[in-house]
């Protein structure tokens, strides 16, 4: 089955808002097996909705349109399914008079424009919306000598979209009975690639549970989707997949789900009861927060000092290796932890001026704890948005790293 997703705006096509609602159903789409080959984005304009509804229709079994079911004159989603279809638009007493209780409800009488939303071209079936005033439409357009097109044309905000996918337009979808079932597992300390080929042919396409690999800010998180006929036997093969993983990876892997790797650090320390601070030179404060926005803050965070980057300037290019280096990452982590009075403290130096062509460059990460005081090079490119994270969450494995070994 080919589909196609078409998203209707103006404010697309402007560049005003982005179409998120494509990339959602594609990802919903791929979880069922469907493949979708085309996505078409245009202004509301009949001309252009048109060309593309007759376009997508010859060249899609499946349509999925979102967009242009709302009241106004500039919505004409409604209006060019009927002439897609060749019928006319029919009131649906039923879809009225919800509309018109849900306006009721909020104490509004429902302008006369909005019976619009309850017409339909005849012969196709409205989608219900429980969260909006915008039923859904989904009708099948002849094509000769082979089977029809289907349409489903859903509202443009993304919440009344997912729902009315989820529980209109997916169970009419091949597939769409299948239950699936999810789970994330998170891994630190190997890149993307060397975990694809740890894992070897977990990671084949099409393999059942599905084992796919995304990284995030030098978090690689293995994403598990389980298609079967029931919850049970989901969460069966789930499991098994699951067991195989941490079989593979071990101690690479932090968490699952929402797990971060600072909050399984926390976590770790708060079940032994001790506390780590933190000496902040490099992420401008990022591995503070960090530590702070866990749910183990208010017990295993003692706190952190950062210093600014204006330092370095003022140290001038001959001081600088004082103060990015091996030596200096370890005192500040020493100091660090007698300030605050914590078990641990983690530091990162300042980063060093960009080297090459490449534009590497690199800090110095430390640990002191009751009975340890290391450090090490970390080397990072420049580009900060990364850097920053990779070289906080690199010092929290650290400890996490040393925690597991005691
Ligand atoms: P509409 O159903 O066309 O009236 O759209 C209602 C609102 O939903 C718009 O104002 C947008 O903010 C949002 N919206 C519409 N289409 C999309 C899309 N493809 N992706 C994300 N948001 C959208
Ligand atoms: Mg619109």
């Amino acid at each position: 089955m080919n589909a196609e997703i078409i998203a209707i705006g103006s404010e697309l096509t402007s560049g005003a808002k982005l179409d998120t609602n494509s990339q959602w159903l594609s990802v919903e789409l791929s979880e069922i097996g469907i493949v979708v080959k085309y996505h078409s984005t245009m202004a509301d304009d009949r001309d252009a909705m048109l060309e593309v509804f007759r376009t997508a229709a010859n060249r899609s079994d499946l349509v999925l349109v979102t967009g242009g079911l709302g009241p106004t004159r500039d919505d004409l989603t409604r209006e060019l399914l009927a002439e897609l279809t060749d019928t006319e638009l029919v009131l649906d007493e039923a879809s009225l008079t919800f509309i018109r209780d849900m306006f009721e409800k909020r104490g509004r009488v429902m302008p006369e424009r909005n019976d619009i939303q309850a017409k339909f071209p005849a012969g196709s079936t409205p989608l219900h919306n429980p969260i909006g005033t915008a039923p859904g439409i989904w009708c099948e357009v002849a094509r000769e000598g082979r089977s029809p097109s289907c349409f489903a044309a859903m509202p443009g905000v993304p919440s009344e979209m997912k729902r009315m996918f989820a529980e209109q337009v997916r169970p009419r979808l091949p597939g769409g009975q299948q239950v699936i079932r999810r789970l994330d597992i998170h891994s630190f300390g190997q890149g993307e690639s060397a975990v694809e080929e740890m894992l070897g042919d977990l990671t084949d396409r099409g393999r059942n549970p599905e084992v796919g690999i995304t990284a995030s800010k030098a978090t690689i998180t293995l994403r598990i989707a389980a298609h079967a006929e029931s919850v049970e036997a989901c969460e069966a093969m789930l499991a098994e997949t699951r067991q195989q993983i941490y079989d593979t990876l071990g101690d690479l892997i932090f968490g699952e789900r929402s797990d971060t790797l600072e909050g399984a650090v926390l976590a770790h320390l708060a079940e032994r009861g001790e506390t780590v601070a933190v000496a902040d030179a490099g992420t401008l404060g990022l591995i503070c927060q960090l530590a702070a926005a866990t749910p183990h803050s208010a017990t295993s965070f003692a706190g952190g000092t950062v210093v600014g980057t204006g330092l370095k300037q003022q140290a001038g290019s001959a001081a600088q290796a004082d103060l990015i280096s091996e030596q200096a990452a370890r005192r500040m982590a020493t100091e660090c932890r007698e300030s605050f009075g914590s078990d641990y403290a983690l530091a990162i130096t300042p980063y060093s001026e960009p080297d090459g062509d490449d534009g590497l460059r690199s800090c110095y990460l430390a640990m002191a704890g009751p009975d340890i005081c290391t450090a090490h090079e970390h080397q990072i490119l420049n580009d900060m948005s990364i850097a920053g994270p990779r070289a906080a969450k690199t010092a929290f494995n650290m400890l996490r790293r040393h925690l597991l070994q005691k």
